[in-house]
């Protein structure tokens, strides 16, 4: 397993966000985290990137214990976050270079990886726009694409297509199936049961901090919907 959680759990105050839950997500799986607003999936995914700390529980990724080797453990990470935070005063080209230089990658490999980056969010004939004139479909594709920048083996997705329209969740889903075919890692969380059935190999399903079920989508859907 790739991330593996026991017992994990977060608290804020007296409100429970996540209330000890168990999970294993294989390595070069996509496995999802679905439920509503506030059942606790964006906490879950933090304190599997180290940035929220936990209030109890275990949590291992590749192994490692978190949040003691979180700042390792990310440099092998992609973040794709729930809103869009790319520089709207650069282009496309740009925000890539920007991100590629907080790892500290050798440029000769950054421009080669921006190349095929650019072309794996068919974006490469936009690279000098800048972010503020790309639609919604685009900026996220750009999002996803500066994930990948330092080759990660897990790539962390919160709410990958929220907001989009068909079209542009389709283009999405073509490129994380790409991914995933490819054999990186993805964590995805989602409120669609369709996103989850189109992407995920694996998925539990959460609300008010607690995981209900897991399963492939399929066995969810045939023993719930
Ligand atoms: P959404 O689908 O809306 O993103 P979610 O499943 O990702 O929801 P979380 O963002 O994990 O839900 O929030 C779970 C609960 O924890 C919510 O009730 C939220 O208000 C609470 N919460 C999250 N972050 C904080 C914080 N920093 N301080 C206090 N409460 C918080």
């Amino acid at each position: 397993a790739v991330v593996t959680a026991r017992g994990l759990s977060k608290r804020y105050g007296r409100y429970q966000a996540v209330a000890g839950v168990d999970f294993d997500i294989p390595r070069g799986q996509c496995f999802g985290f679905l439920g509503p607003n506030g059942a606790g999936k964006t906490t879950t995914l933090r304190m599997i990137l180290g940035l929220t700390p936990s209030s109890g529980g275990t949590l291992t990724v590749f192994g490692l214990d978190i949040p003691a080797h979180a700042r390792e453990v990310r440099a092998a990470i992609g973040i794709v976050p729930q809103a869009d935070n790319l520089d709207p005063d650069f282009s496309i080209e740009e925000n890539l270079q920007i991100y590629a230089s907080y790892f500290g990658i050798p440029l000769r490999t950054v421009n080669r990886r921006i190349e095929h980056l650019l072309e794996f969010a068919s974006l490469a004939d936009r690279r000098g726009a800048k972010t503020e004139t790309l639609s919604g479909g685009m900026k996220r594709r750009l999002t996803i694409a500066r994930a990948l920048i330092n080759d990660p083996e897990l790539v962390v997705l919160d709410e990958p297509t929220t907001g989009l329209d068909p079209q542009a969740r389709h283009v999405i889903w073509g490129r994380l199936n790409e991914l995933r075919d490819r054999g990186t890692t993805l964590i995805l969380t989602t409120h669609y049961m369709e996103e989850a059935e189109r992407l995920c190999d694996q998925l539990v399903i959460m609300d008010r901090g607690r995981i209900l079920d897991c399963g492939a989508p399929r066995e969810l859907i045939e023993r719930h919907v």
